[in-house]
């Protein structure tokens, strides 16, 4: 058998693995942020839809590998259904030839995205923030941070800067001189306004790869990950795709009024977030959340306080140190 370099160069990724025990490292330092039944939350979000379960759906062949490799990953599987009848009754819509699933009760999803936003924002006004919408150009520092250049409102002075411009973070660390590998898994997502089927949980159906939610603006339905970077256009055929594959699911599934969207997860290749002290003093990260970073949001902000603050943090931050790359 070639060697994992040898794969590689013969464009063979298919039998490469990471390292078990990198593997493990890097899964105890992601679900350390996963916040306990939604507590960090609590305040903000409450009244905008935190309480939806999530549904997993694995279809005949893919649903026995997909169980064994949710038991290896150690997450906690609650409840198998079998037969069709109990996940018939949970989600009428489901095509007839899906006739297992799992759920994960534990899950939440967000009903109303964007006025969650709003509200974090509103919340951070009535502390005393300040919100100025403009584009970072550059960073000013000697000894320490000194400012930020901005596009419009000229040099903001500041003697502590977070840098937490998802997968642009890059750009700006390599301003500062500390070049750091953050990529973009770009993905996409269509949301349905008048969808014509009801749908009360979110549906990840991971041989197909990708997932349902239903929303207070309609049926939203995404997935994909996509590395062509950050400049390339979107390529909306991926999310034709997916909306193509939810209609496997959702026969009934009509796509009349319907928006497409593409964002950046931004992306470290152990898939564990910075949150760190950078080498220049006065600067901070806070990036490379991945295909988490609102699950992750909260309990990044309790520990970017306490980092900050000089605080002893509720979780040793070493792994999630800029100093490991
Ligand atoms: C299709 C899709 C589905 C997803 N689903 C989920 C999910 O179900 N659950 C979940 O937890 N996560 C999900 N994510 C991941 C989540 O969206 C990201 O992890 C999260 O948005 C990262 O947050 P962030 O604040 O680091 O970056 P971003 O949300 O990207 O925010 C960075 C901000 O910085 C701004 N910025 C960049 N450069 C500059 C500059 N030079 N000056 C000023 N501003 C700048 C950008 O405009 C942007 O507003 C999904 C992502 C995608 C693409």
């Amino acid at each position: 058998m070639p060697s994992g370099a040898d794969r590689t160069k013969t464009g063979d990724i298919s039998t490469l693995r990471p390292k078990k025990n990198r593997t493990k490292a890097s899964f105890g330092a992601v679900s350390s942020l996963i916040p306990k039944r939604s507590e960090n939350f609590d305040g903000v979000a409450l009244d905008h839809g935190i309480g939806e379960k999530l549904l997993a759906h694995f279809l005949d062949g893919g649903f026995r590998g997909a169980v064994r490799k949710i038991e290896l990953d150690d997450f906690a599987l609650t409840d198998a259904f079998d037969p069709a009848e109990a996940l018939r009754a949970l989600e009428p819509a489901i095509t007839h030839s899906i006739q297992k699933a799992v759920l994960f009760p534990e899950n939440r999803s967000l009903k109303d995205p964007y006025r969650y936003v709003l509200r974090i924002i509103e919340r951070f006004e009535a502390l005393g923030g300040k919100v100025l919408r403009d584009t970072v150009r550059g960073i000013e520092r000697s000894a320490r941070v000194s400012g930020v250049r901005l596009e419009q409102a000229g040099v903001l002075e500041c003697d502590e800067l977070v840098l937490a411009a998802g997968a642009f973070t890059g750009r700006l660390a390599a301003e500062i001189g500390e070049p750091i590998p953050l990529e973009t898994e770009r993905g996409y997502h269509t949301q349905i306004m008048e969808p014509g089927v009801s749908v009360s949980h979110s549906i990840i159906w991971p041989a197909r790869a990708f997932m349902v939610t239903p929303t207070a603006g309609g049926l939203r339905i995404g997935g994909t990950v996509e590395m062509a970077g950050l400049d390339a256009p979107p390529n909306w055929n991926r999310a034709k795709i997916t909306v193509k594959r939810a209609k496997e699911a959702l026969p009934d599934l009509q796509v009349v009024s319907a928006t497409e969207w593409m964002g950046h997860r931004p992306a470290f290749p152990d898939t564990v977030p910075v949150m760190s002290a950078s080498r220049t003093p006065g600067v901070f990260y806070a990036t490379g959340h991945g295909h988490l970073g609102l699950t992750y949001a909260a309990t990044t902000a309790l520990l970017m306080g306490q980092l900050m603050s000089g605080e002893t943090p509720d979780l040793d931050l070493a792994p999630y140190s800029v100093t490991r790359f």
